[in-house]
Order: C-alpha cells, then structure tokens, then sequence
C-alpha cells in the first residue's frame, strides 16, 4: 500500500533511472513529488473547433484520426510522423512529429484524440508542429486544460511528472493541513489537498490562483513565525550600552569634505539610538549604490570605538575588505586607532594612529598569530576583514559592533553562521552580544524588505549626496555601435576608463565554460579588431580569487584603459575615473542588476554614460518596456519596485538561495498577505509561544528554518 511517507523507490512505475533525477531535484517521498509544484502553465483549457480564427493561438481541438504514418527521409536521416485528424465539423489538422516514430502507436486510424498546441495554416490543412496529445476518453492531463509545467532536469520530462503525480495525487488527502483551520477560514483558504489538486491540475484559472494564494500565505506565516521567533530571541540578549557622544560625532561631521544627506543624517541617528540601547541592535541599510553607506557605518564605528570597544566589518570580498580598510584609515587618521585588514590570504595590514600604512608579508602564520593576540588583548580597536574575521581562532577582547557590507553576496550558510558566531563571539569579559548592522549593495523593495527582514530594523537611504551628475543612460541597436566605439575612444584619450560587461550565455547559476570563451573572445575582438591601440583587462568566474583581485587593481591602477568582464564584475568596488559602461545583450539582465552594473560608473567628478547594447532589432520600439525603464531613471528605489512587479523578489535574494519555488515567490510581494500572515504569527505566538498546540507548524517550521535563513 502507497502512501505519502512511501520511498518513491517503491513506487511501481518509478524505475531506478528516475529515482537518480528524483532524489537530484531533492524529492524522496511520494509527498515530496506531490509537493513539487509547477513553476508555471500551458492554456490549453479551451477546446475549440479549428477555424481561422485561432490561427497562431494555442489551442486544443479533438476529433478523429483519418490518417496516420511515419516519413523515413533517408538522405536527411530523419523521420517524420505525420497524423491527420479531422474534427465534427469536417476541418482537418495535419499534425508532425520528427524523430519520434513510437508516437506513431498512440493513433491507430478511427479513434479520437485531442491536440494542444500553436495551431498553424499549411495550405489546405490546419498544421501543429510537435503538439501534446492524449486519447479523447482519457481524462485531460496532458491536453484541454491548463497544462503544469514543471521544472525539469536532463531524464524527466513535464509530461512524465504530469503523469505520476495524476496517479498518487489521491494520496494527498493524507497530508496533514500545517494551516490552521480557524486561519484557513479566516481567509478562505483551499486545505491542503484542495490546493495541490488545483495546483497540479487545476479546473480553471480562478481556482488556480486561489489555490497559489494559499501556498503563498503559508510560505509567508512560515517566514512570519521565523522571523518573529528570531527577533524574539535578539531582543532578550544583552548588549553593551554604547553612550551618544553628540560633540564627538558633531566634530567628525564637520570635518568632512561633505554635507552629509538629511537620508544619512536620520539613518546614523536611528544606529546610534540603537547603540545606547542594553538590547543588540539587529539593523538593515538599505541604500541605493553610491548613497553613502560607508560614511554611516564609519560614524557608527566612531562611536563604539571611542567608547572603548571594539569593532568588526565584514566584506564579502578581499578588494573590497582592503577598500574598507583603505577608506576607513583615511577616515580616522586624525584619531588614535588601530585598524586592522584581516583576510583568508592572511596578509596583515596594519595602519593606526596616522595615515602611514604598514604592510608587513612575512611568514604568514607569524604575522597572523601577532594579529590574533592584538585582537584579543584589544590593542586592535576596529578589524575590517572577510568572512576569515568568523574563523573560530578569532576572538576579541570586547566587540560590540559587526558591520556587514553587501550583506546578500554572502551565502546563505555563512550569513546563518555569521550571525549566530556574532551572538557567540568570545569577547572575553562579559555576556553582552555585538549591535549588527548589515547594508544591502543594491535598494530592496520596502514591501520586501519588510517581509524578508522583518527581525530588521530598517534605516533607508532613499537620497544620493547632491554632488551627483546622473549618469546618462541610452539603449544602442546594432547600427549604433560604431560611433559608441568612438566614443568610449574620446572618452579614453581624455585619461577615463571604460567597463565592457557580457551577460552569461546560458541561463545558469554559475559561469560554464562557454561564458568564458565568449567573453574571452569578445576580449580579444575588441583588444585586436576595435580598440588595439588601448591596453584591455579581462575578468571572469574561472578565475581564481586571488587573480581577479589582481585584475581589479590593475584596472584601478590604470594599467588598463577598458574592462571587459562577465557579470563577475565587482560591486561595491570604486573606480571613481571609470566613466563609461556598456552592457552587451542588455536584455537579458533584469532592471536590478542592469542598474548594479550601472554604478559602476558615476562615482567621480566627470560626467558618466551607460550604454545598453541590445541584440537583434533596429527598432527601439520591439525592445522590452523595462530597458526603457533605466533610461528614464536612476532612481534604485524606482528600479528596484519596476523589477518586483515584473520579474517578482526571487532576484533580489535568488530562488535557489531562498528556497522558496516561484510559484508563491510572486505572491509574496503581495503587501495584504504580508500583513495578514504577519498579524496571525504574532497571534499565534502570543498565544502558543512554544507552539506546543501545534505540533504540526512546529515541524514544518523546523525543516523550514534548515531550508531558508532569514537572519
Ligand atoms: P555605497 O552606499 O555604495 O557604499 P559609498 O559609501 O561608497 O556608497 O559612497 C560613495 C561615494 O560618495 C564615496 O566616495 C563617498 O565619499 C561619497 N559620499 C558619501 N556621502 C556623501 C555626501 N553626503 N555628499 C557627497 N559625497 C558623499
Ligand atoms: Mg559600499
């Protein structure tokens, strides 16, 4: 007997080839494979007679079988399966096939069948190329319906996965609902069986939404409950109270060559109202690239650093740990501090009490042993480094504040460990844990960020510093090329450098070896064909860290006039003489990552240009709205609200680091159910805080938290 907890190993028809792809895509239990949802749908719910008019439509049309038979073309070593079906009213469809000569066995002559597909006019016959089809006494799986697609890997088709979970769906009447039932009528929610019925064959597109609304407020109560457990838990740790010192910040406001922006004055007061609280500070700056970040972590630093305690900032990279660590020696260099560079290479840099930097390379362990005892006794005040800062042999004498840069570009497991090594850390004295503050290197959606960091406190900086030119951007067809070339020359010969970035060719999570030969062979066109007279740096995924540093110091350097480079390309990193950027098949990249590239320039005095090269077509009007989008606006904020309602918030944090499948990825943007889930996981929790009356929640939520890290 099968159930949901059965091995999908004993289900009859699953043969051991498939369990391999199975257990790949993470589904063991025939209740995993019924939770695995379509990522999305084929409309092929109208069945129609065939007429003219849905010529160029996907339709689904039934009918006989009045001829079938396969076309060897020997010469072309191809074979072509050719079936004729004629509907009630007389209309006949000439469907084909090529290379799958069994398809024939499905169509003896005089039985009926339905066809999905694009339907197309071949001179008297109406044609569909490579249609679904199924036996019309079948029940519509396959045809006459919305049709699920499934995610699929090399060895399993949508239509094998149709076909399974059609057969053990019954099963899901066994899934225990985790949606309470009051909740579940509250909102009107489908139960759990309902919902994966409609989900995976669903009887029309209400019911379908419907049903995705549930998963989604599930997904939500989840990450609602989660997140407030976490907040809970923070907020009864204790925190050294860190003293506002207004006369000492005053000062080093002043002296800066800047006005700060009313944006970064609110945020520095919200972190240092939080600094002076007995309870950790656990906050999100969320800013736009080139908002100024940097100077509201420094202040914060200040602070904590002259009140006799130590800090740590983290980066996600060593460039930009040493960019770090170059701008804040700069910062202080009228204080008595002593920083410190710590990063997996090992290399020290110190730099204290002035603007004179020692580098020091001898044998590594030794300077990193030094390092670690100065840590430790305190004599180091402010250690800026990667993620080599959570090792465990790092231990400080009193931290009281850890600073993330760009804090999304660290895995998931790191962000989880960094955090709960932050509540751990051993600061030798007392119980007190660090204040947190993380920075984002791109806006998130306020909808979004609530929802996601909802255990945040949230400062926003939704202002750039005056100062600013806005860099002008432009959507290049073909045909304009050459003269963007010249150009991107003048610029060069007036001493400004230039970026180059190619999208990855195929849509994957890493760089294949493709996307480097690509780019390696647009290196070489434009160094050769284009611009020989310029030197050309080339940068990469296959590269290791160490060599890519190397060539983004370069560039820094000006040892190279253009930069050509995957989407690798650092952010965060500050090449104020860069001036130009152009970004090759621009539509390909979403609204969010074209304006990351994008600040990449605009950091320095000079005007500063992004050019949007799009394949394909001469006419603007055929390219996609949203290129349109960055030529009107700099505005991350406005980008980043464009780009949730058009591609949903899996960009913004990855499906794959997430977790969650993009079904309920585009609900969650959804402010009212973000709400609503959030006041029913306080309820709940106020009620229940251990959630001993659901045993089931608890559960969920426990596979869920080794699934997803919110922190
Ligand atoms: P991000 O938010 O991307 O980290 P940064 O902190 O690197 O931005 O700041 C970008 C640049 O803007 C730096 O060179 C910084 O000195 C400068 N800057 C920061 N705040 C201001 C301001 N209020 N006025 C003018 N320039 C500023
Ligand atoms: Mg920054």
């Amino acid at each position: 007997m099968l159930d949901i907890n059965t091995s999908l190993k004993s289900v009859p028809r699953i043969t051991p080839k498939y369990i391999r792809v199975l257990e790949k895509l993470g589904l063991f239990t025939v209740k995993d494979l019924l939770l695995y949802l379509p990522f999305r749908y084929d409309d092929f719910s109208k069945i129609v007679p065939l007429s003219n008019d849905f010529v160029g439509q996907a339709i689904t049309t039934s009918g006989k079988i009045i001829k079938a038979k396969n076309n060897r073309l020997f010469r072309r070593k191809m074979t072509i399966t050719e079936i004729i079906l004629e509907d009630p009213n007389g209309f006949q469809l000439k469907a084909v096939w090529f290379n799958q000569p069994y398809i024939l066995e499905n169509f003896p002559v005089g039985s009926t069948a339905r066809f999905s597909g694009k339907l197309g006019l071949n001179g008297k016959y109406f044609s569909m190329s490579n249609p679904a089809f199924e036996k019309s006494s079948r029940d519509t799986t396959n045809t006459g319906r919305l049709v699920p697609i499934y995610s699929e890997t090399s060895g399993i088709t949508s239509k094998w996965i149709r076909w399974q979970i059609k057969t053990l769906l019954p099963l899901a009447k066994n899934i225990p609902d985790i949606l309470p039932e009051e909740i579940r009528k509250k909102y009107n929610l489908f139960d759990i069986y309902t919902t994966l019925s409609q989900i995976h064959f669903p009887d029309d597109i209400e019911k379908l939404i419907r049903a995705q609304k549930r998963m989604a407020f599930q997904e939500m109560f989840l990450v609602q409950i989660r997140t407030l457990e976490i907040r809970k838990n923070w907020g009864e740790k204790d925190s050294n109270k860190i003293k506002f010192d207004e006369k000492l910040i005053k000062k080093f406001t002043l002296e800066l060559p800047f006005k700060l922006t009313d944006a970064q004055r609110k945020a520095t007061f919200e972190i240092l109202k939080d600094l002076e609280k007995p309870r950790p500070m656990n906050r999100l700056l969320n800013g736009d690239v080139g908002s100024g970040k940097t100077i509201v972590a420094t202040i914060s630093a200040l602070q904590t650093v002259s009140a006799g305690y130590q800090v740590a900032i983290m980066a996600p990279t060593e460039v930009l740990a040493r960019q770090h660590f170059l701008s804040f020696s700069e910062l202080f260099k009228n204080y008595n501090f002593n920083l410190a560079l710590l990063t997996s290479s090992y290399k020290l840099t110190c730099g204290g009490g002035s603007t004179s930097i020692m580098e020091a390379e001898p044998p590594k362990n030794i300077v990193r042993e030094k390092l670690l005892s100065e840590i430790k006794t305190g004599k180091i005040n402010l250690v800026i480094g990667t993620h080599a800062l959570i090792q465990k042999d790092v231990k400080f004498k009193n931290l009281a504040l850890v600073i993330i840069d760009e804090q999304h570009r660290f895995g998931v497991a790191q962000r989880a460990t960094l955090q709960s090594e932050t509540m751990n850390i051993d600061d030798g004295n007392i119980k007190a844990i660090p204040h947190l503050l993380t920075m984002t290197a791109t806006p998130i959606p306020r909808t979004l960020a609530i929802a996601y960091f909802g255990s945040l406190d949230l400062s926003i900086l939704d202002e750039m510093p005056k100062n600013r030119k806005p860099i002008i951007t432009k959507i290049i067809t073909p045909i304009g090329r050459e003269k963007i070339y010249n150009f991107i020359r003048s610029e060069i010969k007036k001493g400004q450098q230039a970026f180059v970035i190619l999208p990855l060719v195929e849509e994957s999570i890493s760089e294949s070896m493709v996307d480097v030969k690509a780019v390696k062979e647009e290196h070489e066109r434009l160094s050769q064909v284009i611009f020989p007279e310029f030197k050309l740096g080339l940068l990469h995924g296959k590269l290791k860290a160490k060599e890519k540093e190397g060539v983004m110091e370069d560039f820094k350097n000006k040892n190279f006039d253009i930069l050509v480079s995957t989407s690798v390309v650092e952010v965060g990193i500050d090449i104020p003489n860069a001036t130009v950027i152009v970004i090759e098949n621009a539509e390909r990249f979403g609204l969010t990552q074209l304006h990351q590239f994008r600040g990449r320039v605009g950091r320095g005095r000079e005007q500063s240009y992004c050019f949007l090269f799009a394949r394909g077509t001469e006419q603007k009007s055929l390219l996609p709205t949203r290129l349109k989008i960055m030529e009107k606006t700099n505005d991350g904020f406005e980008i980043s609200e464009h780009d949730l309602k058009l591609r949903g918030p899996g960009q913004f944090f990855g499906t794959i680091q997430s977790g969650l499948p993009d079904i309920t990825m585009e609900n969650l943007s959804n402010i009212k159910l973000i709400k609503f889930a959030r006041a029913e996981a306080a309820y709940l929790l106020e009620n229940d805080p251990k959630l001993k009356g659901h045993p089931l929640l608890a559960d969920a939520l426990k596979k869920f938290s080794e699934k997803i890290h919110l922190e």
